[in-house]
């Protein structure tokens, strides 16, 4: 064995040495529709507004205090009076980290959520060392609340992640079975109310925060239109918060971010704008989808649409060559054949459809 690799079977955990790092296609030139991103910019003047603050930003210094920020974050954001946040590079850092919290060193921890659910909940706990177990979703992608409850009974789990809504299947979970989770969970497991699609489901959990003291709602500006500024934040009763901010990073949030955060928070009228914008290209998309023959779409309450096709490697081999990226969920389980596409503006969407009318093709 050469040195680097004695090295690395040494040193480098064996689950770690399995794994394989999170793929980001990057492809330029091509229709990027694999990642629910906001297809829309900021406005023209506004850019330019914001490149004077960004010039003014002093990047020899750490990042102070994040007050300022948090505050228009509360203020703007629905977070309840008295409550505060934590910011994370991104929600996936929140994710990390409310792993790293909960991981335990007299016993393995569990994290459980619905399956098929956003990849990073399991990727995480992996890494904190913590089993991960999934409850599959009924066929309809509702909660199948006595397997739920049932397994909530035996693993006692230490968080639930309930992605709200789902992330691929794009539903929202009913909100009175979501509270009777909460609820079985009790004093032993916290939920983790993932409202990434807030912006486009328009419906939250964070006004009930006061009302579940084992409850943390946690959100991002990336799909808002602020992917690349790489911006979550998290609410929770302030005592279980002030435990979370202990294995939070210093200076996570770097200046840049902070300050464009405060900008775009300034301006969210145009982001919520936007969000209306495509919210309506989706009711469009999801029924020039439907009229495809062999091709079955999915309620969705996010900036994305789930399909099933009749053969989706065949169909997303055809949507690559002709330059569209969209997600393939496999062959396999409860998504075979599924296809998750992000909504995007009108023009992009007919784009879209005319590479997959002809890749349904025979
Ligand atoms: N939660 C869900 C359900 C998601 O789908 C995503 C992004 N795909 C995230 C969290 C992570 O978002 P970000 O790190 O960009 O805030």
């Amino acid at each position: 064995m050469s040195f680097i690799d004695q090295l690395i079977s040494n040193t480098i955990r064996a689950d770690v040495r399995a794994a394989s790092s999170y793929k980001v296609a990057d492809r330029p030139g091509f229709l990027k529709l694999d990642a629910m991103e906001n297809p829309y910019q900021l406005p023209a003047p506004l850019r330019a507004e914001l490149a004077t603050r960004l010039a003014k930003a002093e990047l020899n210094r750490y990042p102070a205090s994040y007050e300022a920020l948090k505050q228009a974050v509360c203020a703007k954001l629905g977070v309840p009076p008295d409550y505060g946040v934590i910011l994370g590079n991104g929600s996936d850092e929140l994710i990390s980290l409310i792993a790293t919290a909960t991981a335990r060193q007299d016993r393995r921890a569990v994290i459980l959520a619905p399956t098929p659910a956003f990849v990073m909940y399991q990727r995480s706990a992996q890494f904190a060392g913590m089993d991960f177990i999934g409850v599959p979703l009924n066929s309809d992608f509702t909660l199948d609340m006595p397997a739920m409850l049932a397994a909530i009974a035996l693993h006692k789990p230490s968080v639930l992640f309930l992605a709200y809504p789902n992330n691929p299947t794009g539903n929202l979970y009913d909100a009175a079975d979501m509270a009777e989770l909460i609820d079985a969970l009790g004093d032993t497991g916290i939920a983790v109310v993932d409202e990434a699609y807030e912006p486009f489901a328009r419906t939250s959990f964070m006004a009930h925060l006061p009302e579940f003291d084992n409850l943390v709602v946690m959100r991002t500006l990336s799909k808002l239109g602020l992917a690349g500024i790489r911006l979550g934040y998290m609410s929770a009763a302030p005592a279980l918060l002030a435990e979370f901010e202990k294995v939070r990073p210093p200076y996570n949030i770097n200046v840049l971010t902070m300050i464009a955060a405060e900008f775009a928070l300034e301006h969210l009228d145009v982001l919520e704008a936007q969000a209306v914008k495509i919210n309506a290209a989706r009711t469009e998309l999801a029924a020039e989808l439907a009229l495809l023959p062999g091709v079955e779409v999915f309620p969705s309450a996010a900036n994305f649409l789930l399909f099933r096709v009749k053969n989706a490697d065949d169909t997303c081999e055809k949507l690559l060559a002709a330059k569209v990226l969209v997600k393939n969920l496999g062959k396999m389980g409860p998504l075979a054949h599924c296809i998750r596409v992000t909504v995007s503006t009108p023009e992009e969407n007919s784009a879209f459809l005319t590479a997959l009318r002809a890749a349904l093709k025979p």
